[in-house]
C-alpha cells in the first residue's frame, strides 16, 4: 500500500471512495486502477452496476465473485452493487469520492458530462480520475469479449479466473 499517496490523513474523517462500473467482466485495467487507488483512500467500494436494460454476459453475482477473487489481498476494498442513481448509492455508503478511469480522449467527454451531472445532483461528492496504465489503456470489457468470441488470446488482459469463466461461458469448456 502506498501510504505516501493517501488522500485521507491527519485529523480528516476517513475517506471512502466508490469505483462504479459494469465490470462485465473485470479486466486487468480495472484491477490496476483498484490496486493504485486502494492505497489512496481509507476504504474503496467497487460497485457493480445492475442495469436491467443491458444484456450482460455475466450476472451481477458472477461479476461480484470475479472481483472478490481478484481482490482477496486488499483488506480495505469491498465489493457492492447498485441500481438507480450512483450518487444515491454513494451517499448510502458514506462515500465522498467517485473514482473513474480515463483511457483516452474518447472516455473524456462522457466522463465530463457524468461528473457535472453528479456534482449538480450531489455537490458534496467529488469525482476523481486516474489515468489508465499505458499497458491497459486499450483494454475494455467489450473488446475482451469480442476478441475472445472470435478465438483471440486474452491472456494477460484479464485475471486468470476471468479467462476461465470466459472459456466456460463463451466456449462451453470445463462445464
Ligand atoms: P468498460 O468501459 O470496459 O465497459 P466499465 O463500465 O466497467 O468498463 O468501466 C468502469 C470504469 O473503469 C470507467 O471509469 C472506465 O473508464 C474505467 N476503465 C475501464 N477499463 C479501464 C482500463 N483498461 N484502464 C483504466 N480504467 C478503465
Amino acid at each position: 500500500m502506498n501510504r505516501g499517496l493517501r488522500i485521507s490523513r491527519g485529523s480528516h474523517p476517513p475517506v471512502t471512495a466508490i469505483y462504479p462500473g459494469s465490470f462485465d467482466p473485470l479486466t486487468n485495467g480495472h484491477l490496476d486502477l483498484i490496486r493504485r487507488s486502494s492505497g489512496m483512500f481509507d476504504k474503496l467500494v467497487v460497485a457493480v452496476l445492475n442495469n436491467e436494460s443491458k444484456q450482460p454476459l455475466f450476472s451481477v453475482a458472477e461479476r461480484q465473485d470475479m472481483l472478490r477473487d481478484a481482490m482477496s489481498g486488499m483488506p480495505n476494498v469491498e465489493v457492492g452493487t447498485f441500481s438507480g442513481l450512483l450518487v444515491h448509492y454513494a451517499k448510502e455508503r458514506g462515500a465522498r469520492v467517485i473514482l473513474r478511469g480515463i483511457r483516452a480522449i474518447s472516455d473524456y467527454e462522457f466522463e465530463l458530462q457524468m461528473t457535472h451531472m453528479n456534482r449538480r445532483l450531489e455537490p458534496g461528492i467529488e469525482t476523481v480520475f486516474l489515468m489508465a496504465n499505458e499497458a491497459y489503456s486499450f483494454v475494455s470489457s467489450r473488446l475482451v469479449k469480442e476478441v475472445f468470441r472470435l478465438g483471440g488470446d486474452v491472456t494477460g488482459l484479464v485475471p486468470p479466473q476471468v479467462e476461465q469463466r470466459l472459456r466456460q461461458r463463451i466456449r462451453g469448456e470445463g462445464l
